[in-house]
């Protein structure tokens, strides 16, 4: 996981998160960053790596779920682990302001679905996040949004 595009810290929750997939280190493909986030897939779904995680099992964000109370009190740790499984129990049709009905968040914060195809940059950004960055990285001006 040396590959930069990581913070230290960030590199260090990926392999927390490939240690409790009981996988070797190093198999988790950093995707890419955004707004500081960043990018990688398990078992085919997106899963964010935080800058920083105060929580011992925290640091995560699965996008594509609209709510992790759904399924009990789990830590973000754990719905990084089990996204998988936890996006194939959503209900497409619940997926209303947050979250989405494609499993793949692309680094646009589109899923390829209609959920989110038609909406301004930062709102995809909210729709994945669960909240807005108070600082996006600039792709607003870039984007014109
Ligand atoms: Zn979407």
């Amino acid at each position: 996981m040396s590959d930069g595009i990581l913070t230290p810290t960030q590199a260090q929750l990926v392999e927390r998160l490939e240690d409790e997939l009981r996988v070797k280190r190093g198999s988790l493909p950093v995707v890419g960053k955004k707004e500081r986030y960043g990018f990688t897939m398990v078992n085919g779904v997106t899963v964010l790596i935080k800058r920083t995680s105060r929580q011992p099992r925290g640091g995560f964000i699965v996008p594509s779920l609209y709510s992790y109370t759904e399924i009990g009190s789990i830590s973000n740790l754990d719905a990084a682990a089990h996204a998988n499984e936890l996006f194939d129990r959503q209900d497409p049709v619940r997926v209303g302001r947050y979250g989405h009905r494609g499993p793949i968040i692309g680094l646009d914060w589109k899923c390829g679905k209609d959920c989110c195809r038609d909406e301004p940059y930062k709102r995809r950004v909210e729709r994945s996040l669960g909240f807005v960055p108070s600082q996006l990285d600039g792709e607003l001006a870039k984007t014109g949004e």
